[in-house]
C-alpha cells in the first residue's frame, strides 16, 4: 500500500551497497534509477580487462557467506542462481619472513594443529579464543549489525549493558589477543583482519575478535569469475526486480525543497544534463562526496569539519600485474607480515608516509580460477594499505612500485619482475577521481571504538527527511557483506518513510 508519498528513488551509486538496496526497493514496488558515474557496476568491486586477464580492482575475499545468503534469498534466490562458490584450501597462506610460510587448512583440526606448531598449548588456546569469537558474532550478527542506531541510546541499550562486558567492548583487540598468545605469528593471524576493517589491531576494539570466526571457523569462498560475479549478479537481480541503471552518469546535486529531496542532477555520458524528480535519494556514493559536493551546506548533516576529524581509513597501493609464469610459490591468497607490523600501522595511521618494507597482500586468482589469465600466465594483484591523503605522483608511484615488487620477491622467493607483461597501478589520485573517495581513501573510516555502530555516519540524513544513506562509511561499515546488510537496514527506513508498497 502506498501512502501517496510516492515512489520515485534515486540510488546514487551502483556499488554493492546502491545495487542491493536498489534491488530490494524495487521488490517492494517503488520505482528505481540507479545513476553510477563510472561505466559498469559494483563500484570498488569493478573489473579491469586488458591482454585477456580479467583483474578484480577491488574486493577478493568472500567472507561471511551466509550474508549474502540472506540477500539473494529475499528474493527467493540463492548465490548459485547468480555463481558458482569454491571453498579455498588452504584457506591462504601467511608469510611471516623470507623463507618461512604457513598454510591456514580450511578445517578446524588443521588450524589447531598449525596454532600447536606455533607455540606451546597453541592449539588448545585457539579453541578457546574461537569459541569465544564465535559467541561474539553470533550476537553480533543476531543483534547488532542489522538494525540502525539513531542515538547513543539505541546503542547503549540493556543488552549491550548486559553483553559489553563479555563482548569486551571497550577493551583493545591488540591487547585481548597479548594476554592469551605469546608467539607473534599466532598473534598476526589473529589481528591481520583488522586491515579489512580499515583500523589498525592496537585501536580496534576486542570485539572485532569476531573476525576470527569469520575466516578460521567459516572458511573463505571464491566466487568463480571473481568478485565483480557477485557485483554483476546482484546487477542482473536489481534488473530483474525492474531496476533502471543509467552508467556514465554523474549526479551533480541533490535539490531540496521544505527539507525533502526533490531531485537529482545529473550529466550523462554525452555530457547532456537532466533532472531526475525523486520521493527519495538513497546516496551509495561516498559519504563525504556526498555532504559535501551534492548538498547545499545547509542540508550538511556533517560539515566539512567533521570529516577533517574522521580517522580515515587506509587508502591502498595496488598493482594488477599480468605474468608470463605461473607463480608457484603464491597460493590464492597471500599475506605478508613483518615481525614488526606496528612500524607499518604507525606510518598509515600516525606519521603518514610510504611504508619502507611494508606488510601486503597478494592474491593470485587464476590458481582457482584459469579463466582469468591467458594459458600458462598468472593474474597478480598486489595490495599495500597504506596512508590516506600521500602525494602519489606518477614517480612516487613508479618507484614505489618497483620497491613493492622487489620486496614482494624477496619475501616469496618468486621472481617477479622480468616476467610481467601488464603492470596498471591504482592508488589515492584513482580513489579519488574515480569514486570521488575522501583523501583517496579505499575504505571509507576506521573502524575504532568512536567510529562504530551510533558513532559511525548516519543511515540517514538528519537534514533532509528523505535522504538515506547505504555503503561502506555508515553503520555495520567496511566490508561487501557489511554493505549488503547496511542496505538491507537502510532500504528498510526509506521504505518506512515512504510508507511503502505492500
Ligand atoms: C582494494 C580493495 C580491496 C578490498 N578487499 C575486500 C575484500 O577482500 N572483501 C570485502 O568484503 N571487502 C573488501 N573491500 C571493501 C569493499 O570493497 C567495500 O567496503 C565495498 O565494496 C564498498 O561498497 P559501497 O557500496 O559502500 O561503495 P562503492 O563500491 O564505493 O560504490 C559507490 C559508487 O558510487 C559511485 N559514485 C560516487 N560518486 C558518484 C556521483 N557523484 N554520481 C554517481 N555515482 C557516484 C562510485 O563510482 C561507486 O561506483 C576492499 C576494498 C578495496 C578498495
Amino acid at each position: 500500500m502506498n501512502t501517496g508519498c510516492g515512489d520515485r528513488v534515486v540510488v546514487v551509486g551502483a556499488g554493492i551497497g546502491g545495487m542491493a538496496a536498489a534491488a530490494r526497493l524495487a521488490k517492494d514496488g517503488f520505482r528505481v534509477t540507479v545513476v553510477e558515474r563510472n561505466d559498469q557496476a559494483g563500484g570498488r568491486a569493478r573489473i579491469w580487462q586488458t591482454g585477456g586477464y580479467t583483474f578484480d580492482m577491488g574486493p577478493s575475499w568472500y567472507l561471511m557467506p551466509e550474508v549474502f545468503e540472506r540477500f539473494f534469498a529475499h528474493f527467493g534466490k540463492t548465490t548459485a542462481d547468480y555463481y558458482e562458490l569454491k571453498p579455498l584450501d588452504p584457506s591462504y597462506r601467511v608469510f611471516a619472513g623470507p623463507g618461512e610460510h604457513h598454510d591456514i587448512p580450511p578445517d578446524r583440526a588443521g588450524v589447531r594443529a598449525l596454532f600447536d606448531r606455533l607455540e606451546p598449548e597453541g592449539g588448545r588456546k585457539l579453541e578457546a579464543y574461537l569459541a569465544d569469537a564465535a559467541y561474539k558474532y553470533k550476537v553480533a550478527v543476531g543483534e547488532f549489525l542489522y538494525r540502525d542506531y539513531r542515538t547513543v541510546l539505541d546503542f547503549l541499550n540493556w543488552r549491550m549493558m548486559t553483553e559489553g562486558l563479555k563482548l569486551n567492548v571497550l577493551g583493545k583487540l591488540d591487547a585481548a589477543v597479548r594476554k592469551q598468545f605469546g608467539d607473534r605469528r599466532a598473534r598476526q593471524i589473529l589481528e591481520y583482519a583488522m586491515v579489512f576493517l580499515g583500523t589498525s589491531p592496537n585501536d580496534a576494539p576486542a570485539m572485532y575478535s569476531l573476525m576470527s570466526h569469520v575466516d578460521l571457523t567459516q572458511g573463505v569462498f571464491y566466487p568463480m569469475g571473481g568478485l565483480s560475479a557477485v557485483a554483476q549478479g546482484m546487477r542482473r537481480l536489481a534488473e530483474e526486480q525492474g531496476v533502471e541503471f543509467r552508467f556514465s552518469t554523474e549526479a551533480e546535486k541533490i535539490v531540496t525543497a521544505n527539507g525533502r529531496a526533490i531531485c537529482v542532477q545529473v550529466r550523462g555520458a554525452d555530457g547532456g544534463r537532466a533532472s531526475l524528480p525523486c520521493d527519495a535519494v538513497l546516496a551509495n556514493a561516498d559519504y563525504a562526496h556526498v555532504e559535501t559536493d551534492l548538498l547545499d551546506p545547509a542540508d550538511c548533516t556533517y560539515p566539512r569539519r567533521y570529516w577533517e576529524k574522521r580517522v580515515v581509513a587506509p587508502s591502498m597501493f595496488l598493482l594488477y600485474l599480468g605474468t608470463t609464469k605461473r607463480l608457484e610459490r603464491l597460493a590464492h591468497h597471500n599475506l605478508y607480515f613483518q615481525p614488526d607490523w606496528n612500524t607499518h600501522f604507525d606510518a598509515i595511521f600516525k606519521r603518514p608516509a610510504w611504508p619502507e618494507a611494508p606488510c601486503f597482500y597478494v592474491s593470485c586468482i587464476s590458481k582457482t580460477d584459469p579463466g582469468m589469465a591467458p594459458p600458462g600466465r598468472e593474474n597478480v594483484f598486489v595490495l599495500v594499505p597504506v596512508a590516506a591523503g600521500l602525494e602519489d605522483s606518477d614517480d612516487v608511484r613508479d618507484a614505489y612500485a618497483r620497491k613493492v615488487i622487489r620486496h614482494v620477491e624477496q619475501v616469496t622467493g618468486e621472481e617477479i619482475a622480468p616476467h610481467i607483461e601488464v603492470q596498471r597501478i591504482f592508488s589515492h589520485r584513482d580513489f579519488a577521481g574515480d569514486y570521488h573517495a575522501w583523501k583517496g581513501t579505499a575504505l571509507g573510516i576506521s573502524h575504532t571504538l568512536r567510529q562504530t555502530a551510533v558513532f559511525r555516519p548516519s543511515l540517514r540524513s538528519r537534514k533532509v527527511r528523505n535522504l538515506h544513506y547505504a555503503g561502506q562509511y555508515t553503520h555495520p561499515g567496511i566490508g561487501v557483506p557489511m554493505v549488503l546488510i547496511a542496505a538491507e537496514v537502510a532500504a528498510e527506513n526509506l521504505r518506512g518513510d515512504l510508507g511503502g508498497k505492500e
